[in-house]
């Protein structure tokens, strides 16, 4: 009896099970048994995409990546979005794709992606245990049989670390796949959080709840590191929102203190039309400044944008000066928004960095340090933008992990 076991019953760790025992020939000589220390598995899932877990985009298998991408797109390429979505097909759950390639479960439920790996690993006879930390692994040989031993008295032929990264540590991951990588001789690039909002200083929290389509470039020492486009969304300590997000990674790797965000809060206009849009209103326009904006952009955010330029909210459209509207023109085109910090590990959705990936082969997800030894998902320095990467991710390199034990076991059978 081959023994494998996978350590974390997250999304890759799932994939792995599930392709392990679709690719061996015989299953009654192979027990697959999932490790997890939360009370149930997946519970990450659940939350993904907002509750309707956007699971793959269609344009993940060649872009979108950060990290080893090298290695990534490996996996990313044998197992494409079309090449997961059939795998989910085939247990059941069928997809549909939105807007920039996002694609969701027709049921618009993520507890259903789930339900579908579930009753898969259930059918195939994986073995789940829950409530059970790994704490411990080492490889030991027996003369020349090795085996990987987890906790200190549970043997197995083949071991797979899917216990993800260090973000959201409510959902069961808080760097422990570093730690057991560690104890086999393994090196962790520096990790961070991605996929987070940011903190900033002297933010005004009255634009709390306010949510604006902008174009914004990340400035670190006086360089456009990015640029992005999107619905930005004002928080009580800073911003947030996919774009906002996107950007964060770049923040939190950062060792500088000089970043900041160029906002365009009016992306529709050039320089020249919002100028022009003012000086209009001032010569056809009554009442007070609160208003000026009010048919190009969110009042509040208007009021905010006058205040920074000293402008009374209060005071008379009419008493305007040319400077003072060249000025307000200029700051909606460009708000210089200093970024105190990225949010920690507790609000990221992924890791940035992780499991050197040149120590495993990313043709198999095998370490190269310690034989049976697979590492797949977030654990590894591979992260992804948002919009359904990270789980493509999860996916492709479960699987790819699953398929090479797979076809190891049937080799092994055959001999
Ligand atoms: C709020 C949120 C929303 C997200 N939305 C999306 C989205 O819509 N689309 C997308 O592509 N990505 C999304 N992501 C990212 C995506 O969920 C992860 O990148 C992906 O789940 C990583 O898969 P994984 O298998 O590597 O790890 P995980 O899914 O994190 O699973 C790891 C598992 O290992 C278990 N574990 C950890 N340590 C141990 C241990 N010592 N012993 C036993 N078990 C252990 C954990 O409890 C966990 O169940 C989101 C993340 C968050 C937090």
């Amino acid at each position: 009896m081959q023994k494998v076991a996978i350590i974390g019953g997250g999304a890759s760790g799932l994939a792995c099970a599930i392709e392990i025992l679709k690719t061996v020939k015989n299953r009654d000589d192979v027990k697959v048994t999932v490790i997890e220390k939360l009370p149930r598995v997946g519970k990450k899932i659940l939350v993904t995409g907002n509750g309707r877990c956007n699971l793959t985009n269609m344009d993940s298998a060649t872009s979108g990546f950060r990290g080893d991408t090298e290695f990534a797109y490996v996996s990313l390429k044998k197992y494409t979005p079309e090449s997961n979505i059939g795998f989910f097909n085939e247990i059941g759950l069928y997809t549909r794709e939105e807007d920039e390639g996002r694609v969701y479960p027709l049921s618009n439920q993520a507890s259903s992606v789930l339900d579908a790996l579930r009753f898969e690993c259930d059918r195939l006879g994986v073995e789940i245990i829950c409530d059970y930390k790994v704490v411990h692994i080492k490889s030991v040989f027996n003369g020349a049989v090795q085996k990987i031993v987890i906790n200190n008295k549970d043997r197995f032929d083949y071991v797979v670390v899917a216990s993800g990264g260090k973000a959201a540590k409510v959902h069961g991951t808080d760097g422990d796949s570093y730690d057991l990588l560690k104890m086999t001789g393994h090196k962790i690039t520096p990790i961070a959080p991605a996929l987070v909002s940011l903190n900033c200083d002297e933010f005004t929290k009255a634009l709390k709840g306010v949510r604006s389509i902008c174009k914004m470039d990340l400035i670190i020492d006086g360089e456009k590191a990015l640029e992005n486009y999107g619905e930005v969304q004002f928080t009580d300590y800073g911003l947030s929102g996919i774009p906002i997000m996107q950007l964060s990674r770049f923040v939190s790797m950062s060792p500088s203190n000089d970043i900041y965000v160029n906002l365009d809060t009016t992306p529709d206009f050039t320089l020249d039309k919002i100028e022009n849009y003012l000086f209009d209103r001032r010569e056809f326009g009554t009442g007070i400044c609160e208003n000026l904006l009010i048919g190009v952009m969110n009042k509040q955010l208007c009021i905010t944008l006058l205040k920074e330029c000293g402008i009374a909210p209060n005071s008379k459209i009419s008493d305007l000066s040319d400077n003072e509207i060249m000025k307000l023109a200029k700051l909606c085109k460009c708000w210089k928004i200093k970024i105190k910090t990225a949010r920690g590990f507790d609000f990221a959705q992924v890791t940035a960095g992780g499991a050197d990936c040149s120590q495993f082969n990313p043709e198999t997800m095998e370490s190269k340090l310690v034989e049976n030894l697979f590492c797949c998902g977030e654990a590894l320095d591979v992260d992804g933008d948002c919009g359904g990467y990270n789980l493509q991710w999860a996916w492709s390199s479960g699987r790819t992990a699953g398929h090479t034990i797979g076809e190891r076991i049937n080799n092994a059978q055959n001999q």
